[in-house]
């Protein structure tokens, strides 16, 4: 009997053995520092991922064992973050955005949809987005029934903020509904905290509170973190100043109710958005020991343009002002996951838990942040999304780490000669200009202009074109003598219809970034015209025209190649067309085939519609147009969009200045 059990023994690892040599991984990244807080990881090692799951972490994996092995060295591995606080219901509120190109970019792959959808309109949020994201999606459900509206006042309306309403939805739906949240609201006293709170008993869950204290509210942050939240509820936007007091504002100190709030197991969420971010605040509370407990973006279409929201920004931010790369990592990771009751199943690279990972790049270089007071911190590191992985497949890979190489060398075309500053027109003047774009190498084909020139903008006007013109003329001046300035772009190969389509995606973050400031289409309602800021234009017909390039986006391509018009300028430019041929092709040429010659162009007395484009050398590993991965030798980045006279797009923050020069902050609201 013995010997027969031996043998069979014998035999299993003999199967185990082939098992092995039969490659159980799908994937493996290879020799990344990985940050895992909830597994105290933090070191190089490899990651191995088998299906949807995570199957090993550890230093030295055997290559051979996995179908594919990308090399991560001198990259951050993490958790796939996790976002406490997003804005991703679309018809709910025109202020939200599509959940996937723009978090997945960032390292995020789950979110949390902070109230947009009440009881009443959450199966719809649920059909329309949550089922066709590629993000993980969970939501806080509104306390008011109609959830958040352009309206405002509807979110005043306590008739409308049924606790056993909303407590039963949440029941509902256990897999994403995890919490409650009250916002916005404007009325005196504690109606909507109570209520939002009544549902979180009622329901077993969390509730996410954004609660003003001022405006004779008659609310303070004592009574809220002390008498009314309960251990588990989350503040978010604590870094405002004017929803919950986290400093004295005369000594400097941790308020006491604070530091009590947080002993009672009270949490404090960062929530980012435009207006909860404020240097002054977040670099006190970091210096005297009250970081927040999560990162989150509050992310809505007018924080991702001009705070540049995201994920990995707001863990730069934060590292700029104090935090360090594994605390940020676990503000981000491991704790939100616990918030929202989702630990260990997100949030950690535990063995058999889905595939959800983030490779990140630390760039060192001078990097501008910018807050919501529009003040901007100059700093030396910046974390990067690299390769995003969510359940078990690759969603996003900035440098094409997963793709074949080319056999195609890039090769530059042709850029414009770094051009003498001309003399002043010398005409006297005493107008006053609200911007002075000054010495930008300006490319504006319509009017054959190639050279220096400064460029003058009042309100949304172009007001004047001239070599020289006085800096003492201006109340802001931008120094552009490192890039190209021409007229926006025109895109007339992007799908923009993202509301009636599962195809479109939104203008705004994906063209005004990269110098695009009109597009047009075949095909987009009023209401997406309406909501975008970019200039939106119908035609019966458009042709492709191989001299006009085009960004190519939709909701695929946004992803799959990061398709962009800045990425296909790179594409073309490496592939040997000079740059001013490209930039008439996206201006002239493109305004033409629109039938819109006022378009693409730097008139004065015209809209402001300016590009201004860094072009940088170096080795840039991309996907080209047949996917394979080529190296680009030089790199068009968009530093800065006007869009009517607004700084629409602000990558470095060129307009605004330095917080600590910029003078005194209020956030009194
Ligand atoms: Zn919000």
């Amino acid at each position: 009997m013995g010997y027969a059990i031996t043998v069979r023994h014998y035999t299993l690892a003999l199967v185990a053995a082939g098992a092995a040599w039969a490659q159980p991984y799908d994937l493996i990244l290879r020799g990344g520092h990985v940050i895992d807080p909830a597994n105290r990881v933090d070191g190089v090692a490899d990651v191995a991922i088998s299906g949807n799951r995570i199957a090993a972490v550890a230093p030295n994996l055997v290559a051979s064992q996995a179908r594919r092995l990308i090399d991560v060295s001198g990259l951050y591995v993490t958790p796939g973050l996790v976002d406490l606080h997003t804005h991703v219901y679309l018809k709910g509120r025109a202020s939200t955005v599509l959940p996937d190109d723009a978090v997945l970019p960032h390292g995020t792959t789950t979110i949390v949809d902070a109230g947009v959808s009440g009881w009443k309109t959450f199966d719809d949020f649920d059909r329309t987005i949550i089922r066709n994201a590629k993000t993980r999606v969970l939501a806080l459900l509104n306390i008011v029934g109609g959830g958040m509206n352009d309206n405002i006042q509807k979110e005043y309306d306590v008739a409308d903020m049924d606790p056993k309403a909303a407590a039963e939805k949440v029941k509902q739906h256990p897999d994403v509904l995890v919490g409650i949240k009250t916002a916005h609201f404007g009325l005196p006293g504690w109606a909507a905290v109570e209520r939002a709170i009544e549902a979180g008993k009622l329901a077993g869950k969390p509730v996410m509170l954004d609660s003003h204290v001022y405006s004779n509210s008659g609310r303070t942050t004592e009574h809220k973190v002390l008498r009314l939240m309960r251990p588990g509820d989350i503040h978010t936007h604590s870094y405002n100043d004017h929803q919950v007091e986290v400093l004295d504002r005369f000594s400097g100190r941790v308020q006491p109710w604070m530091t009590q709030a947080r002993q009672r197991g009270v949490l404090f969420d960062l929530g980012h958005g435009g207006g909860s971010f404020l240097w002054p605040v977040a670099q006190a509370a970091l210096a005297k020991g009250f970081p927040v407990d999560t990162i989150s973006t509050d992310l809505h279409p007018s924080s991702i343009l001009t705070l540049q929201v995201n994920m990995a920004n707001s863990i730069s931010k934060l590292m700029a002002v104090g935090m360090t790369l594994p605390d940020a990592i676990s503000r981000a990771t491991v704790n939100p996951a616990k918030a929202v009751h989702r630990f260990p199943e997100i949030g950690t690279l535990g063995k058999g838990q889905i595939a959800d990972v983030a490779v990140f790049e630390l760039r060192n270089g001078v990097f501008g942040y910018i807050d919501s007071m529009k003040k901007k911190l100059t700093s030396n590191r910046k974390l990067e999304g690299v390769l995003t992985v969510r359940n078990g497949e690759i969603v996003f890979d900035r440098d094409a780490r997963a793709a074949a190489d080319s056999p195609v060398e890039a090769r530059v075309g042709a850029l414009p000669p770094p051009a003498a500053l001309r003399a002043s027109s010398g005409a006297a003047n005493n107008t006053i200009h609200d911007i002075v774009l000054k010495h930008g190498y300006v490319i504006d084909p319509a009017n054959r202009r190639s050279g220096r020139f400064d460029i003058a903008i009042d309100r949304n006007k172009i007001a004047r074109i001239a070599p020289n013109i006085p800096t003492r003329n201006a109340r802001l001046t931008v120094d552009l003598s490192d890039y190209y300035v021409t007229p926006g772009l025109i895109d007339s190969g992007a799908d923009v219809d993202f509301l009636d389509s599962l195809t479109g995606v939104q203008a705004d973050h994906n063209s005004l970034p990269h110098g695009v400031t009109a597009i047009v289409t075949e095909r987009a309602s009023r209401e997406v015209i309406r909501r975008s800021r970019t200039q939106v234009l119908v035609v019966n017909s458009l042709r492709a025209d191989p001299v006009i390039p085009v960004s190519g986006l939709n909701r695929k391509s946004v992803l799959s190649e990061r398709a962009s018009m800045t990425r296909s300028l790179t594409l073309a430019l490496n592939a040997g067309r000079s740059f001013a041929d490209l930039i008439e092709g996206a201006t002239v040429h493109a305004a033409r085939l629109a039938g819109r010659p006022d378009l693409g162009v730097l008139k004065e007395g015209g809209p402001a519609d300016i590009a201004v484009f860094a072009i940088e050398p170096g080795s840039f590993p991309m996907a080209g147009a047949d996917g394979k991965r080529i190296r680009a030798k030089a790199r068009v980045q968009c530093v800065l969009t006007f869009r009517n006279g607004d700084a629409a797009w602000d990558l470095q923050g060129l307009t605004m200045r330095e917080w600590t020069q910029a003078g005194g902050y209020t956030a009194y609201k």
